[in-house]
């Protein structure tokens, strides 16, 4: 294992697209020395999307937990938001946004190198919910959404930026959005 090869998937969201800050999402990695090894602007399908976000109950639970935990921070009944306080049917409702969401707008899909890039893409992006994200990071700099503001609008948090969580993620997705195609490229920076 070589750990400077260590490759994560990024996919610049709607909302970074249109808020024109692919340049500077990019910036950001590239000043942390992390090299793109391959990039491109798409469409996605409603298929592609459906297939990219993990599909079993744990995760899908847990993404309704999230709702649920920002509710009981501020005080919000989700019985009366959004008609129930089931994780699973919460977690299933933001899933189907996530896809409306995704497939709103091109995206653009990169593969990221360099070391721990996993984790160092997360830490630039910072937390999911931007209005928790760390000043300093993309999601922390350019966004303030909240679930309680994006539920209420039958909407997914907007935060900018997809990144994977593991290494294991990292390369399912890095196939599942780039395949076999021969995009991904090995070369080297001036200071190698
Ligand atoms: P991350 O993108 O940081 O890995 P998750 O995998 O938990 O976060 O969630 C996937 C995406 O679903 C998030 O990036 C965000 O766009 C959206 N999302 C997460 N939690 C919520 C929520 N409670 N309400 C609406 N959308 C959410």
């Amino acid at each position: 294992m070589d750990f400077k090869k260590e490759k994560t998937y990024v996919m610049i969201k709607p909302d970074g697209v249109k808020k024109g800050l692919i340049g500077e999402i990019i910036r950001r990695f590239e000043q942390r020395d992390l090299k793109v090894v391959a990039l491109e602007m798409f469409m996605p399908t409603v298929e592609q999307i459906h297939d990219h976000y993990p599909k079993d109950e744990a995760w899908i639970s847990r993404l309704g937990q999230k709702t649920l935990a920002t509710y009981a921070k501020y005080g919000i009944d989700p019985n009366k938001e959004l008609g129930t306080d089931n994780d699973l049917k919460i977690g299933q409702m933001v899933r189907k946004w996530l896809i409306e969401y995704m497939t709103s707008a091109p995206l653009v899909r990169m593969v990221v190198e360099g070391v721990h890039s996993v984790d160092m893409v997360r830490k630039i992006c910072g937390a999911t919910i931007p209005g928790m994200a760390d000043m300093g990071t993309i999601r922390g700099d350019y966004s303030a959404d909240s679930p309680s503001v994006a539920n209420s609008e039958k909407r997914a948090v907007m935060n900018l930026v997809h990144a994977s969580e593991t290494p294991q993620e990292a390369e399912h997705e890095i196939k599942h959005w780039f395949g076999d195609r021969e995009v991904i490229f090995d070369y080297k920076r001036f200071v190698e």
